[in-house]
């Protein structure tokens, strides 16, 4: 997985809208009705939406 899935499992997405664009990215609101990107399954694991991450970037470099 090279996606933003690893930001939304790690907890820190904060739903900020950086990372749409992407036709694999759909947004829903989570349990706490805040909107988090959902990423489906024909995703071709890229790291484009990991990049557009501010808060992925800040974790790992
Ligand atoms: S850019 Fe990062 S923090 Fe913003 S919605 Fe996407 S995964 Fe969440
Ligand atoms: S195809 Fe690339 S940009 Fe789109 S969700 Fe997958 S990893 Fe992210």
């Amino acid at each position: 997985m090279n996606n933003i899935k690893k930001v939304t499992d790690m907890g820190i997405c904060t739903g900020c809208g950086s990372c749409v664009g992407c036709e694999h990215i759909k947004f829903k609101n989570n349990e706490l009705g805040f909107p988090a990107p959902i990423v489906d399954e024909n995703c071709k694991n890229c790291g484009e939406c990991l990049k557009k991450c501010i808060y992925w970037d800040a974790e790992n470099n």
